[in-house]
């Protein structure tokens, strides 16, 4: 058995077989895209394993198609983190079971279920938040906490979240909240109709434009791109708007002075460092591969509760034992 991280994941069955996951250009006898963030997207023409949303969501978002099959080895499970993402159980012909989770998260959240993690034998996990200081509040208090802002703050506010994740949240808690208009961009509206066609949900926003005058009461929510960072400023400081970033790194107070932000959420869309512990302790693997953001914290702490846990480092070879 091999396990290895070049481009993607790369997981060499017994058969000699490679499936490859969320590589930027997959060459795989299976590939697996997990879910429609750029950061796990083939750049080139490619068929892969992946969910009927995360192909519709590629069409929008990207001139390259991106082809949807499927393959008896693999199985996916919703993985929770965006709408349309899965995890990846992959079988292989001597009856070893992989998971691959990809981007995770398994606490339920809006119209979103969150991940079930299945008892397999070898989990390779992301550990974006995999160090101990990144441990989320209670969704529910959390949303309560951001709708009761939206409620009293009767500025003009801009939310700041990536245009597939959290832009949506976002929209609907300002749509809870009663704000006069929730506006948004055409990036984000796009990918608001794909997620609308699939999920019973309904983001209500309307479209912001060039000519949109911010007024009290309105909620505009911008996808997060570092280039527009001073058109964002600028039109925060014409229409008298309050600034608020949203993401896990929001524990630390550092996002806040680096985004410039008035004020931070920890609104997530990753399992917290706790969660990523109980989610390895559910699926009761032999084997734990980390990846990802604090991928050698993540199987320290792992391996100290007793696992074999190995950080996956890009282009460097892990050799199991089956
Ligand atoms: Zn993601």
């Amino acid at each position: 058995m091999t396990v290895r991280y070049r481009d993607g994941i790369e997981i060499e069955l017994s058969d000699g077989k490679q499936v490859v996951c969320d590589a930027d250009n997959p060459d795989g006898d299976v590939n697996i895209v997990s879910h429609a963030h750029g950061d796990h997207w083939p750049e080139s023409e490619v068929s892969a394993v992946c969910s009927p949303l995360t192909a519709d969501l590629a069409s929008v978002r990207r001139e390259t198609p991106l082809h949807r099959t499927t393959d008896e080895r693999v199985t996916l499970l919703p993985a929770g983190h965006v709408a349309g993402s899965r995890a990846a159980l992959i079988t292989d012909p001597d009856g070893t079971q992989y998971l691959y989770t990809g981007d995770v998260c398994t606490r339920p959240r809006f119209y979103l279920d969150g991940f079930e993690p299945p008892s397999v034998d070898v989990l390779i996990v992301e550990a974006t938040y995999g160090e101990p200081e990144y441990v989320f509040p209670d969704h529910e208090s959390l949303a309560a906490e951001i709708r009761t802002w939206l409620t009293e703050t009767s500025d003009p506010v801009i939310l700041l979240g990536y245009a597939l994740g959290r832009a949506q949240k976002l929209q609907l808690l300002a749509q809870e909240a009663d704000r006069d208009r929730v506006l948004t961009t055409d990036s984000v509206q796009r990918v608001n109709e794909v997620i609308e066609a699939h999920c019973d949900v309904d983001f209500g926003a309307e479209p912001y434009e060039s000519e949109t005058e911010l007024t009290a009461g309105d909620a505009l929510v911008l996808p997060m791109t570092s280039g527009r960072i001073n058109w964002i400023d600028q039109l925060a400081d014409e229409a008298g708007a309050i600034k608020a970033g949203f993401s896990g790194w929001a524990v630390d107070s550092s996002f806040k002075f680096r985004g410039d932000y008035d004020v931070t959420f920890p609104l997530s869309d990753h399992c917290d460092f706790e969660e990523l512990q109980s989610l390895v302790e559910a699926v009761d693997p032999d084997q734990v591969y980390t990846q990802h953001g604090s991928a050698a914290s993540l199987a320290t702490h792992l391996t100290n509760a007793g696992y074999d846990a190995t950080a996956l480092r890009q282009n460097q070879t892990s050799l199991g034992d089956f």
